[in-house]
Formats: structure tokens, C-alpha cells, sequence
């Protein structure tokens, strides 16, 4: 299916007054500073915007500008024109948000996953964005929409954290240019918004480091890497799902490293598995959608049901067979 132009979801905004704008559970810098940025920009237009999350905000990430506005959905249907989905991949990742936007007419989806299979009724799906924020800067600009120093925090926000601070490989001319664009007209102060990004991490965090750190263990000749997060765990360190955000980075970042994975226990039987690639012929999106997920071609992530031990024990079977074949 082809995406929608700019112009005419511009057309939409234009048009309506009440919009929903939600993101995927457990959001990441990308969702939230994405749905901040583009809330921020249409209630300058004068517009009825609610800004939705199953988890709510993350205490990480509340100090975006206005992230008091982003809230858990109520749980009856509100009053909503128009649903804008962004950075979710596929329309139930955006948990007990879908229950609250019954009663909108017309859905956008924005996104940059390539899984993403193109739901509601204007789409832009552009797998080549490192973020999702990158294209709603796209779709501001071009619509000529307010973008004030609000709205640049919130978008730099999101573009640093899906690009791992301009590091990944999507990272292009046109992040830079955006980047540089944002910080001269929203006035940012860069090192301020870096220090509360990444050097503002509650201590819990690194202690779960260390225990994951003591479950590594490498397998095909030191180029897979994984470690596992229990549920025991979890609960003595008393960590927060949001503190898991980038550890796997410490396994990628490994010399020779070219699969990382991360097992994490979940309560309802089930094990959230995150991935990492560092090569573009291991395509651990479509890992992953053998097991019901989805992501980028190198980064991806599922929830399989099982123990432990049995999805440890399927998914690095699945990652051998890719190497097998590989090589
Ligand atoms: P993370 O490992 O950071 O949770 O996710 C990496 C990427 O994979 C993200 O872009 C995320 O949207 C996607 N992803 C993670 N878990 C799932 C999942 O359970 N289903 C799908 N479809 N995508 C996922
Ligand atoms: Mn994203």
C-alpha cells in the first residue's frame, strides 16, 4: 500500500477538532516525545487534543515539555474525530488506548517500522525514518505548523533516543539537518537535554546491569550474545519496565558481537524477547515475526508465550538456523 502525502493529512488536521494521539505500551523517547511534539503542535492551531498511553508517562521522561499531558486513556469511549497512531507497528501494541478512540471516524497511522502493515485510512509508513519523529518534523514543516522550542525539545527527544544518540545506521544527512534545525529554532540546549536523556538513570537501573551482566553468555562462535531478566529479579532490584530502555546496547556493543538478545520474564506467562543486529543480512525483524513480533530489520522485539527456558532455548535455535544458512 502506498503512503499518504503530507498534504493531505494536512487536509485532515486541518479539518477536524478532536484528535486522539497514542503510541505503543511500553513507549520508548520516540513515541512519547512524538506524540508530545505533534499534541504541542495542533493545540497551538487551536485544536481538542488528548494524548494517550496504556502505561502513561514514564517518570525517565518526564521532564519533556508539557509531558503532563500525555495520560493513561480513560477507560469508557471519548469524544475523538480523528486517532493518530505513532512509532506502533501494529494496531493492538496500542493496548487499552483502542478501547478509548472507539468513536473515531478517521485513523492516521505514522510510523517507520517496516513491519508495520499499513492500517487506517491515511497512512505513512517510511521504514527509512531513524525515527519516528523524524517524519513528523516532516509533516510539520511541509504543513507549515507551529513548531515552537516545546515542540524541538519534544522532537530532538525523539529523534536522539531512536537513533541512539545519531549513532544508528538509519542516521542520515537529513537527521543532522533536522537536528541542527531544531536546536536553532527551539533555542535547545543540547547538553542540558543529553544530561536528562542519558546521565539521569535511577541507581536500580545499573544495579539491573550487573545481575543481567551475570547471565551473559555468547553462542555461534561469540557472535550471538543474550542475557535473561527473571521475574525474581525484577522484584528484589524493584525495577521498573522502563529501566530495561537501551541495556541490550551493552551486549551489541560487544566486538564480534553481531546478534544480541535480551530474555525478559513476563507475569502472564510469557517472554518478552528484545533483538539486535548489527549486520543487515541477519534480519532480526523477521526473527522475530516467526514468533508474532516485529520491528526493524535491526531491531526487533516479540512476546512469546512459554517458560523461560523453552523460549531461550526456540529463539536461539531460530537465530543458529539463520547463521547456519548465513554461513
Ligand atoms: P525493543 O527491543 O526496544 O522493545 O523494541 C525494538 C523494536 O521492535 C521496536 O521498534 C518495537 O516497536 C519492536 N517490537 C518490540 N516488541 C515487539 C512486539 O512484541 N511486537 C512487535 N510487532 N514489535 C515489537
Ligand atoms: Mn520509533
Amino acid at each position: 500500500m502506498s503512503n499518504t502525502t503530507f498534504d493531505q493529512i494536512g487536509k485532515v488536521l486541518r479539518e477536524h477538532q478532536h484528535f486522539a494521539i497514542l503510541s505503543h505500551v511500553r513507549p520508548d523517547g520516540d513515541a512519547l516525545g512524538s506524540q508530545l511534539a505533534l499534541a504541542l503542535s495542533l493545540e497551538q492551531l487551536g485544536k481538542e487534543v488528548r494524548v494517550w498511553n496504556e502505561d502513561g508517562m514514564l517518570e525517565k521522561y518526564s521532564f519533556l515539555p508539557r509531558a503532563e499531558l500525555l495520560t493513561k486513556p480513560p477507560g469508557a469511549p471519548d469524544d475523538v474525530d480523528v486517532a493518530i497512531a505513532l512509532d506502533t507497528a501494529i494496531q493492538n501494541r496500542l493496548g487499552t488506548a483502542l478501547a478509548a478512540v472507539r468513536a473515531a471516524k478517521i485513523w492516521i497511522n505514522i510510523d517507520h517500522h517496516r513491519s508495520n502493515p499499513s492500517y487506517g485510512d491515511l497512512v505513512i509508513v517510511d521504514p527509512s525514518a531513524p525515527a519516528t519523529g523524524e517524519i513528523i518534523f516532516g509533516l510539520i514543516k511541509s504543513q507549515a505548523l507551529p513548531l515552537n522550542h516545546d515542540i524541538a525539545e519534544n522532537l530532538y527527544a525523539a529523534i536522539s533516543t531512536d537513533t541512539g544518540s545519531f549513532q544508528y545506521p538509519k542516521t542520515s544527512a537529513r537527521t543532522f539537518e533536522i537536528a541542527a534545525e531544531l536546536v536553532r529554532v527551539g533555542g535547545l540546549d543540547v547538553g542540558k537535554i543529553s544530561q536528562q536523556l542519558y546521565e539521569s538513570y535511577p541507581r536500580r537501573r545499573v544495579e539491573l546491569l550487573r545481575e543481567l551482566l551475570r547471565t551473559m553468555r555468547f553462542s555461534e562462535q561469540d557472535r550471538v550474545a543474550a542475557f535473561t531478566l527473571s521475574l525474581k529479579t525484577a522484584a528484589d532490584l524493584g525495577v521498573l519496565p522502563e529501566d530495561n530502555e537501551g541495556l541490550i546496547d551493552h551486549l551489541r556493543a560487544v566486538r564480534g558481537v553481531i546478534v544480541a538478545v535480551f530474555f525478559e520474564e513476563l507475569t502472564d506467562s510469557k517472554v518478552r524477547v528484545s533483538m539486535r543486529s548489527k549486520d543487515e543480512a541477519v534480519d532480526v525483524c523477521a526473527i522475530c515475526q516467526k514468533f508474532g513480533g516485529g520491528g526493524h530489520t535491526l531491531a526487533a522485539g516479540a512476546r512469546i508465550r512459554g517458560s523461560l527456558a523453552e523460549v531461550e532455548e526456540k529463539v536461539l535455535e531460530e537465530i543458529r538456523e539463520v547463521f547456519k544458512r548465513k554461513s
